[in-house]
């Protein structure tokens, strides 16, 4: 995907997914809602970068294109929050604080939620600082299959955003699911407000993600996120009917 003002940028070549990066359960805490744990992913070769996570010797990884990326995905869904926040909800649009990436590695250097470092391999939106972090292997190890990868984590940990601003009864039961819908509904969005570009391949990396971020069982209790057909099926409900589908 590309923000649309920046037509030119190169788009990210995709590379088949190292068959370990496949091997995935999804690790899961309570206390923070955490999203999308990528345990099986390789270690990244040691490359500085500001984050201290090595950018990474996945083939054909771009670390300037990914942290364009990363701005763009925030940009493009507070940019749409913003602009439909009131054909939506009541009240004013407040953006969530973007801690952005963090080293999950190193708990002492990683944004803390409720008292706790965020986990490695995660993304999570924290209710009680209002702000959303994602673990810098965990994206990059994802943007290295593609790069609606970063759209998909930022506009999921922003939809449990617009969640925590909402009066109760409106936030779902299966509130991960809900996520999910509120992310299509903001990047299809996005794009029919001439914000955001899809690309060949986009939609067929989103189902890439969620077949990776999926939980192996479908969706039965609060905290749950939903089985891969579950979340796509959420994602899409959003893209196509907007984000009023979301709470039907
Ligand atoms: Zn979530």
């Amino acid at each position: 995907m590309t923000e649309t003002a920046q037509h030119t940028r190169r788009r990210v070549r995709r590379r088949a997914a190292a068959a370990a990066a496949l091997a995935v359960t999804l690790a899961l805490t309570a206390a923070c809602d955490l999203d999308g744990a990528l345990p099986g992913t390789p270690r990244p070769a040691a490359q500085a970068t500001a984050d201290g996570v090595g950018a990474q010797q996945y083939r054909d990884f771009d670390e300037k294109e990914f942290q364009e990326d990363l701005r763009s995905a925030a940009t493009v869904t507070n940019g749409f929050w913003r602009l439909h926040w009131q054909e939506l909800f009541t009240g004013t649009y407040r953006p969530p604080r973007i801690r952005g990436l963090y080293n999950g590695r190193d708990p002492a250097s990683a944004p803390r939620c409720g008292g706790k470092p965020l986990e490695p391999g995660n993304a999570a939106y924290c209710p009680s600082g209002d702000f959303v972090a994602w673990d810098a292997q965990l994206m990059r190890s994802g943007y290295a299959r593609g790069d609606a990868w970063v759209y998909l984590v930022v506009a999921h940990e922003w939809g449990h955003a617009i969640q925590n601003r909402l009066r109760r009864s409106l936030v779902s039961a299966a509130s991960e699911l809900q996520a999910d819908c509120l992310a299509g509904a903001a990047l299809y969005g996005a794009a029919k407000d001439d914000r955001l570009t899809f690309e060949d391949g986009d939609e067929q990396e989103i189902a890439a993600a969620f077949r990776v971020i999926g939980d192996k069982a479908p969706w039965t209790r609060p905290g749950d996120h939903g089985s891969a057909s579950q979340r796509l099926r959420s994602f899409s409900r959003g893209g196509n009917g907007g984000a009023k589908a979301c709470f039907s």
